[in-house]
């Protein structure tokens, strides 16, 4: 099962990987790039972006159930 899912960071535009089972934990994720510290958890001030991300997955997951 996948869930995994990849956003874009908010401050390089980069790329933040998350797994939705440690993001709904309340674990977070840091930014690929090196020179970026952006972190995104569901309890931090980038809840926006976790909650998009939680979107994307949901949507990834009922892609994966319509088939
Ligand atoms: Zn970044």
């Amino acid at each position: 099962m996948k869930d995994s899912s990849e956003i874009q960071c908010p401050n390089c535009a980069g790329k933040i990987f998350i797994n939705s089972t440690l993001l709904i934990k309340g674990g977070s994720f840091s930014c690929t790039t090196a020179s970026c510290d952006t972190s995104v958890s569901l309890s931090n001030s980038s809840y926006q972006v976790a909650n998009h991300a939680m979107k994307e997955f949901e949507k990834v997951k009922g892609n994966n159930l319509a088939h």
